[in-house]
């Protein structure tokens, strides 16, 4: 049995006025409808109703992740430094990382994502292959600087996340803890009714080889992806800028990496564009004498190219670069353009697999020289993707591609044994002999989810939850007087009596009018009137979504709805 949430102990306090630095719906229509409260940049804090949305798709996600035998374990979010120093990544995630120490002086951050604990726990927990494959998961507080935050829970700097790791003595059964990753997202986001893609995507500082992005498609989104509308092709814009070693085809010695602390910085780029230098960049693609190539920018800071766009005419951007970067103190060409990532080519089809170039290496002022197509970049992946001009023909069926901005609300690695070498995990194999393990990482933005749903459902009048991650199933509006209060109220109670959640507006010296827009706003999917028409025993259902409404008999609505 259900229990009848009552607006008026409820505290939920709504707000007639957007925040003032609110730039997008699900920021804007979060906080008005008393889901969520600013507490400080980029940290949240989860109000009653917004905890019960959040609790739904923290429900959801674990049923999934239990149904491919996922098992649940929670680590800790205050993590030591050594690990992180052993992977790298102590330094790699630079301004990105929550540092702190303890009365000892001992140094900790706060963890961004978990790869090097689990690597350990595995590690410490199990030694024979027998002991795998294992999927372990966990639904937790990370922490991360971000140069930006903005767009309320889109982008926080602490958020929820559903992170998982899978363990495999085998390649092929590192590709099914994949496959099954990849399918019970899909189940995910198709339960919560979010619209999304699949889309190839940058590995990052992740390292590893096969990576996709769970996209859903949302103008506040902060990437960019090209998908084509006739075949399954789709592809983060991001995806050419991942420097992957791998094997050398083409003979070409191994990539050399430069320290290039001349190339653009934020500050000499924003001159170049006229832009305010708080304008951050992060890989422009650009022509370097006849070539397309890519410029990382110094530091971990993004760049929000769409943003940049907006102030700029379509344009061909000149940068100067140091001699070391280019080999030449040549001009650099490169494209940004009114709409965003105007940036024409993702790479190049002209660039031949065995073409040496100079690209950005993901990581701070640094640039890898002699980059080889096909051997340091994943041919298929990456380079024969083609454009980002809308209409351009799409690398796999030569339809005209779309392009699109969209949240990144899940990302799934296969990382291989990239931990594994690093903290040394084996197991002992069926022979007696160690084999070393490999393994899959895979993260799902719960917290951002619960905006994306905001972003992809709301309209005019305020959100439009779908059921399955609504705070309630129905929204009893007692609308005016006391006996309609008592009339709606023992309804509530015969809906809740039969499992239906219900929110009942039952607030005393509140107009209907109030109690209307407030309904709307909050989002349940069926709201129910007890008006005017409850003497005679008739109620008012309204379907959020379509604004369908209908006056039925309280007997048949309650059939309808239990
Ligand atoms: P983004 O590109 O948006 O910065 P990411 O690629 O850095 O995300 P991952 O490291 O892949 O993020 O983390 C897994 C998932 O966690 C992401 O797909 C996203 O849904 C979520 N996520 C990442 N950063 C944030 C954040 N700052 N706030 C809320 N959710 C986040
Ligand atoms: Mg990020
Ligand atoms: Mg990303
Ligand atoms: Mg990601």
């Amino acid at each position: 049995m259900a229990h009848v949430q009552r607006m008026s102990t409820t505290m939920l306090r709504t707000l007639r006025d957007d925040p003032a630095d609110a730039e997008t719906a699900s920021h804007r229509l979060l906080v008005r409808a008393g889901y969520v409260r600013r507490t400080s940049a980029g940290v949240w804090t989860w109000l009653p109703l917004g905890k019960k949305v959040l609790d739904n798709v923290i429900r959801v996600v674990r049923e999934e992740m239990d149904a491919i035998g996922g098992q649940e374990v929670l680590l800790p979010a205050l993590l030591p430094k050594e690990p992180y120093e052993t992977s790298g990544r102590w330094e790699e995630y630079g301004d990105l990382l929550f540092r702190l120490r303890d009365r000892k002086g001992a140094e900790y951050l706060l963890g961004p994502t978990h790869e090097e604990i689990f690597t350990l726990t595995v590690k410490d927990q199990c030694t024979s292959y027998k002991d795998l494959p294992v999927i372990l998961y966990q639904i937790q507080t990370k922490y991360r600087d971000e140069a930006r935050p903005r767009s309320g829970v889109l982008r926080g700097r602490e958020f929820q996340m559903k992170d998982s790791y899978s363990f495999d003595t085998t390649d092929e059964g590192l590709a099914e803890s994949y496959r099954l990753h990849r399918a019970a997202y899909a189940r995910v986001f198709e339960r919560l009714g979010l619209d999304h893609r699949v889309v190839s995507a940058v590995s990052g500082a992740m390292g590893g080889s096969r990576s996709e992005e769970f996209l859903a498609p949302a103008a506040a989104g902060e990437d960019t992806f090209v998908d084509c509308p006739s075949c399954d092709y789709a592809a983060n814009t991001e995806a050419v800028t991942a420097v992957v070693a791998s094997s050398d085809p083409s003979g070409h010695g191994p990539m050399e990496e430069l320290d290039t602390p001349g190339t653009p910085t934020i500050e000499s780029l924003a001159r170049h564009l006229g832009v305010p230098a708080s304008a951050t960049l992060k890989n422009l693609l650009v022509k370097v004498d006849g070539e397309i190539t890519a410029v990382g920018v110094p530091g971990d800071r993004e760049v929000d190219l769409g943003k940049l766009g907006e102030h700029l005419a379509p344009a061909v951007v000149e940068l100067v670069t140091a001699e070391d970067f280019t080999g030449r103190p040549d001009l650099v060409r490169g494209y940004v353009g009114p709409q965003g990532l105007k940036i024409r080519y993702i790479a190049d089809p002209r660039v031949a697999p065995g073409t040496a170039w100079v690209t950005g290496a993901n990581k701070p002022d640094t640039h890898a020289r002699d980059v080889v197509c096909g051997r340091d970049f994943e041919v298929d992946d990456y380079l024969d993707v083609v454009v980002v001009e809308p209409g351009d023909p799409c690398p796999a069926c030569g339809a005209g591609l779309e392009i699109g901005r969209a949240i990144e609300i899940g990302h799934i690695f296969q990382l291989g044994r990239k931990y594994a070498d690093v903290f040394g995990l084996d197991v002992l194999g069926p022979q007696g002999k160690p084999v070393r393990v490999t393994m899959g990482s895979y993260g799902i933005g719960v917290s951002r989810a619960v905006a994306a749903l905001a972003e992809q459902t709301h309209d005019g009048a305020g959100l439009c939850w779908p059921r399955e991650v609504a705070p309630a199933d129905v929204h009893v509006v007692a609308a005016g007087k006391a006996a309609q209060t008592e009339l709606a109220s023992a309804l509530a109670e015969r809906l809740a009596g039969a499992g239906v959640r219900v929110l009942l507006d039952d607030r005393a010296g509140v107009s209907p009018g109030v109690k209307f827009t407030d309904a709307e706003l909050i989002g349940v999917p069926t709201i129910l009137v007890v008006g005017r028409g409850a003497p005679d025993g008739v109620v008012e259902l309204k379907d959020r979504r379509t604004g369908h409404r209908e006056d039925l008999p309280v007997e048949e609505a309650v059939a309808r709805l239990a």
